[in-house]
């Protein structure tokens, strides 16, 4: 993969105008109110955002993974908290639906996602279970309604607001990942309960909260892809979220960057730019250098996904790289804007606090350098 077609260079020109204009000027605000602003979800619905890798018949525009990543990488750039919000909903709760949903699911919960009339949660963690998807003890028990469901889940980000959750449930205790499943639950259902608001250090204009299900009762379709099949389900979503959570951080790596530079020229010390000193020179040479490694692995990983080759190993790479490069370029960019950049009004002070995230969700660094030799036949 070598470059961008020009209707996708379009396309990133006319995001990168819908970043300024609607994200960048509230983006502090966001941070510090911890609000998420939901007028987006119907805004990027009607410009087509939401839906840009869904087929057509669902209100999508059919375009692939590279095409997606462009618009991750951009609204990454703009605010990594407020991305993290779109990242749930479409990255995780309508792709898996897009990909494994029956038509009546996809009409009831794809067609308004893209559209922004509904948003999407992913309900995967619980307290007793992140990286380790067989100790997940939420169960579905089979009953004539339907399912009932009992259980905790952890971390579940947009579910303050979400309309539905995809859920990942036991439905056959004892089997660990081989009895999991996923299901599409309804927020409103006697049962379910959205917890305490969990703060967090950064990505503060995201919200995200424990949920509790006490015996609540879903319908058979509730049921999303097939029973005890879900382990396999949630990990196609996540390798194909990976690569949007690496296209995030490239755009987050950017940024930093970007400030950095612009940063370097005008403050002046010892009569000069400091950005004329060599050993400021090179930090930035190597966060540039980091930075185009990391795009090249995340949009190799999209390109190969578009293809409909193997990329499991290149979307954690991808994954693994760009997050960790994200991080080291948010610390970088921090110490080059020196006292100034950890003050409360810096943007950096925002960026270096949302940035390490990107290496905790989506699998940790650990968890993709296990998949990465796995993949190398470890
Ligand atoms: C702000 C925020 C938003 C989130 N949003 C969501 C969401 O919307 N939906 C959702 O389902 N989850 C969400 N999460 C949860 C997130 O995905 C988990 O935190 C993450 O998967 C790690 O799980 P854990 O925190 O339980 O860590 P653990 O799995 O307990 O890991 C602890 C440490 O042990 C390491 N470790 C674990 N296993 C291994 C191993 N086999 N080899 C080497 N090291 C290992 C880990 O890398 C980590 O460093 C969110 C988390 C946060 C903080």
């Amino acid at each position: 993969m070598v470059g961008f077609t020009p209707e996708q260079e379009l396309f990133r020109r006319s995001v990168v105008e819908f970043c300024e204009r609607e994200i960048l000027p509230i983006a502090a605000r966001c941070d510090e109110s911890r609000e998420f602003p939901l007028h987006l979800f119907p805004l990027m619905g009607k410009l087509g955002y939401l839906g840009v890798k869904f087929p057509p018949e669902y209100g999508g525009a059919g375009e692939g993974s590279v095409t997606y990543a462009i618009l991750a990488e951009e609204l990454g750039r703009a605010s990594a908290g407020i991305a993290l919000g779109f990242y749930v909903h479409v990255a995780l709760a309508l792709t898996a639906i897009a990909a494994f949903g029956t038509p009546a699911q996809k009409e009831r919960y794809l067609r308004p996602g893209i559209a922004g009339e509904k948003i999407g949660a992913w309900a995967f963690a619980e307290p007793g279970a992140g990286s380790d998807p067989g100790s997940i003890a939420c169960r579905a028990e089979k009953i004539p309604a339907g399912y009932r469901i009992t259980g905790t889940k952890m971390f579940t980000t947009n579910s303050p607001f979400a309309n539905f959750v995809v859920l990942t449930a036991s439905t056959a205790p004892g089997q660990g990942a081989k009895g999991l499943s996923l299901f599409i639950v309804d927020r409103g259902l006697p049962g379910f309960t959205v917890g305490r608001r969990i703060e967090t250090l950064g990505m503060r204009a995201s919200q995200t909260a424990e949920l509790i299900f006490d015996g609540c009762v879903v319908p058979g379709e509730a049921l999303l892809g097939e029973e005890n099949r879900g382990a396999g389900t949630a990990m196609q979503t996540l390798t194909l979220g990976r690569i949007t959570a690496a296209a995030y951080a490239v755009g987050a790596g950017r940024a930093a960057l970007e400030a950095t530079l612009q940063y370097v020229k005008q403050r002046q010390q010892f009569g000069q730019p400091v950005g004329k000193f060599q050993g400021v020179q090179w930090m930035l040479a190597d966060m540039a250098t980091a930075l185009e490694a990391s795009r090249l692995l995340t949009y190799q990983a999209a390109w190969l996904a578009d293809q409909g080759l193997p990329h499991i190993k290149e979307a954690s790479m991808a994954k693994l790289f760009a997050t960790e490069t994200a991080t080291r370029l948010a610390s970088d960019a921090l110490q080059l804007h020196g006292g100034y950049g950890y003050v409360m009004e810096s943007p950096i002070q925002r960026l270096y606090r949302d940035v390490k995230l990107f290496e905790i969700g989506e699998g940790t660094s650990q968890i993709h350098r296990n998949i990465i030799a796995r993949q190398l036949g470890l």
